[in-house]
């Protein structure tokens, strides 16, 4: 059986291994002929919008999923059309949900589930109705193609809000406003073929400039478990949904508020391959396979630290007992995520006190509190 991946990054990558012990195949599409997963699968190299390309994996795959959140919408929409007619998971309505920043608040409003309050910003005269709607500070986002804090300015004055018009509103914008959080948490969990659900351990999340550097699992009170739960529940049901899925929340005051989801396997659940019974990635492939689900319990007391820019001496890392590597394959550049290393404890204290010497050592300048 075929799995088609649109995308050959690093969860691609971590997707064809989780799916070989079940004896998938894969094959993969990506405009970089050194992708990650193209290192591990054999890779279709061209356009996302290659007909040509996309009718081969359509023909070639029992389902086609994907691993990269701005794979065009029209791409998929093509492949579910044309004459071999491909399956599609997680469906490409909630894809396209994801991409635009306003349809995602819509959404999370229509579901009540609590968001930031926000207004799109599409010209002067709007920005000047979403300072007076939501106030200062606030961040400015631009509405797609946003990533890791890519395109995006936090804005504490009116100037600094003219100043990043100017500077990001050649796109359509979105205005939200600034939560002092007191932590940040995700959700993930699968929707299988019958309906059923999985859901992980919450994640607690730290970042530094925008980028994913340490996420720790199981995380919180059972009361923000069970709200996320919920919260995750009515977008999966929403979309009919199968595969996997994540929401990242901003917590204040014991209030779970949405920033935004992710209809993919997620940076935040990298831990799940040693730290649960059924990985992130191999549960993701049973939901979009028709596949019974595996089961999602903790292992332990899971952190999992991003590599960022360069792997670090292999040698000084694999000394230490119970690291364990994941080296993407990708060329070093700064601020790139290119591997991450987790660590699985019997308790959160040993977990704590072993991911904040990690941290220390390998995420620069980022404190874990
Ligand atoms: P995003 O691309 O929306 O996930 O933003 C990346 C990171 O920037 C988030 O994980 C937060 O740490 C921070 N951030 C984004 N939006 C806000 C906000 N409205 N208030 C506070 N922090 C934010």
């Amino acid at each position: 059986m075929t799995v088609g991946i649109v995308g050959a990054g690093q969860l691609g990558r971590m997707l064809a291994l989780a799916g070989y012990p079940l004896g998938l195949d894969f094959l993969c599409l990506d405009p970089a002929g050194d992708a990650p997963a193209g290192q591990v699968a054999p890779l279709l190299n061209g356009a996302f919008t290659d007909r040509r390309l996309l009718g081969e994996l359509a023909r070639r795959c029992e389902v086609v999923t994907f691993d990269w959140e701005n794979v065009p919408v029209a791409s998929l929409r093509t492949m579910q059309r044309g004459a071999h007619g491909a399956r599609i998971a997680p469906p490409a309505a909630a894809l396209g949900c994801a991409q635009d920043r306003v349809s995602e608040k819509r959404l999370f409003e229509k579901l009540a589930i609590p968001t930031t309050r926000w207004r799109a910003v599409g010209s002067r005269a709007e920005l000047a109705a979403a300072l007076a709607a939501v106030g200062l500070p606030g961040v400015m986002k631009t509405r797609r193609l946003g990533y890791d804090g890519k395109g995006q300015a936090v804005v504490r004055t009116r100037a600094a809000a003219e100043r990043a018009f100017a500077r990001l509103g050649s796109a359509p914008l979105i205005y939200e406003e600034w939560v002092p959080f007191d932590c940040e948490v995700s959700v993930i969990g699968a929707r299988g073929a019958r309906g059923e659900v999985a859901v992980y351990p919450l994640c607690g999340n730290v970042h530094g400039a925008g980028i994913l550097r340490v996420t720790c699992a199981p995380y919180g009170p059972a009361r923000w478990q069970a709200l996320a739960a919920r919260y995750l529940e009515r977008v999966l049901t929403h979309f009919r949904y199968r595969g996997v899925l994540t929401i990242e929340f901003f917590v204040r005051g014991g209030r779970l508020i949405a920033n935004e989801m992710a209809p993919r396997v997620h940076n935040s659940g990298h831990w799940t391959i040693e730290g649960a019974v059924t990985s992130q990635f191999e549960n993701h492939l049973r939901a979009i396979l028709g596949l019974p689900l595996g089961s999602t319990r903790p292992l332990g007391h899971s952190a999992m630290v991003n590599l960022i820019g360069r792997i670090p001496p292999r040698a000084r890392l694999l000394a230490l007992e119970g690291v364990h590597l994941h080296d993407y394959g990708k060329r070093p550049r700064p601020g790139r995520k290119v591997g991450h290393c987790t660590i699985v404890e019997p308790t959160a204290a040993r977990r704590d006190a072993r991911a904040r010497r990690l941290a220390a050592r390998l995420a620069a300048g980022v404190r874990i509190p």
